[in-house]
């Protein structure tokens, strides 16, 4: 099957020619296993770290001259497993190949999903890991509660078209977001849910929080990091809770160093700053899909994707969706059901 593989590791920002797509053989299908044609592949920050060397993440890094892998969906085309017969979805680790085989009925396996409930796409977005992200950070990590002004930064992405969707069904009173250039401003107040927005590139987020939250915010939905953060700290009220999810901003070539002694704000506040990592709430996931998918029925919130097409367009993808290029979920697509 065809693989997308890292074919060297960059010395600095990642590359187009760092990647590689080569035809891989498959294993033999065990007692147990379905093999599976993939149809979308979620494409996800938690990339870029697994890119390099030094830092330790939590999942495993990619090592040159073998394949990538991420969360996918597909469907079966052949089942030595009962539970999971030939055309059924599921969803699954084995992503950035064209077909893999797995477990059928294994926590780690295939996770079978039902596409009378909401569209493909929408099971690696708004109901898959990332609005569960946004789902954990917002009512567990952050407990939001009715009334509170939220700001959320990357906010025009797959979390935080998800995040400022949800605060708003739970009852926020105000919800702002940070996100890069006027066009995605506007979409996250027209169709995202915000009550207001600021273009991080064009003024400093510390400005823009006095401006558009002049009492304050309750609640930080993290997913930059940095200067951003920073301004967060200065605007929150006491007793403020901050989500910390992700760190865009700490990725590229452009990374500044925020003074920690910003952090004396949490002391004065008596705020708490709690990070979390999405997998270790798997005990929420039957009440977000509840509550989500029957909001997405009603009509009340929007899942949104960027999709691009073929296999061999997935490492662009990954380096477009590290600079923005995104709007909602971004996705590979590589073939239809
Ligand atoms: P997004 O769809 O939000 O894509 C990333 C976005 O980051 C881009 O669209 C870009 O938007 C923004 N960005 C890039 N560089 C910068 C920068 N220097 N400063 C500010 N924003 C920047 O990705 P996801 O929704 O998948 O992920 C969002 C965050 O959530 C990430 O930090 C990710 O690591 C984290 N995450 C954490 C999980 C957990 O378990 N803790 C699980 C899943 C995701 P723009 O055009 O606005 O700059």
């Amino acid at each position: 099957t065809r693989v997308v593989c890292l074919a060297r590791r960059s010395e600095k920002e990642p590359a187009l020619g760092d990647f590689v797509v080569e035809e891989r053989p498959l294993p033999p299908l065990g007692a147990g296993q379905v093999l599976v044609r993939n149809l979308y592949m979620s494409v996800d920050p938690s990339m870029r770290g697994r890119l390099e060397t030094t830092e330790k993440h939590y999942t495993h890094n990619f090592a040159p001259g073998s394949p990538l892998d991420g969360r996918a969906l597909g469907v079966v085309e052949e089942s030595r497993c009962p539970a999971v017969p030939p055309g059924a979805f599921v969803r699954h680790q084995l992503g950035w190949r064209e077909r893999a085989v797995l477990d059928g009925a294994d926590t780690d396996g295939a996770d079978r999903i039902d596409p009378r409930l909401a569209p493909l796409p929408t099971w690696l977005g708004l109901l898959g890991q990332t609005g569960f992200t946004a789902y954990v950070g917002l009512t567990r990590i952050a407990a939001l509660r009715p009334r509170d002004t939220v700001f959320v930064s990357a906010a025009a992405g797959a979390v935080g078209t998800a995040a400022g969707q949800f605060a708003r069904m739970l009852g926020a009173d105000r919800v702002i977001g940070t996100a890069g250039g006027p066009d995605k401003c506007a979409l996250l107040v027209e169709e995202f849910g915000y009550d207001a927005a600021a273009d991080y590139r064009a003024e400093p987020v510390r400005d823009a929080l006095a401006r558009l939250a002049p009492d304050g915010i309750d609640v930080y939905f993290d997913n930059v990091g940095g200067e951003q953060l920073s301004a967060a700290l200065h605007a929150l009220r006491t007793g403020g809770r901050v989500a910390l999810c992700g760190m865009m901003s700490q990725f590229g070539d452009d990374r500044r160093t925020v003074d920690i002694n910003h952090l004396i704000q949490a002391v004065l506040k008596r705020l708490t700053l709690c990070g979390f990592i999405v997998r270790d709430h798997d005990d929420l996931r039957p009440e977000f899909e509840r509550r989500v998918a029957g909001w997405l029925a009603e009509g009340r919130i929007t899942a949104r994707e960027t999709v691009v097409d073929g296999l061999e367009n997935a490492a662009g993808a990954l380096l477009s969706l590290l600079r923005g290029g995104n709007v909602g979920k971004m996705l590979v697509r590589l073939g239809e059901s």
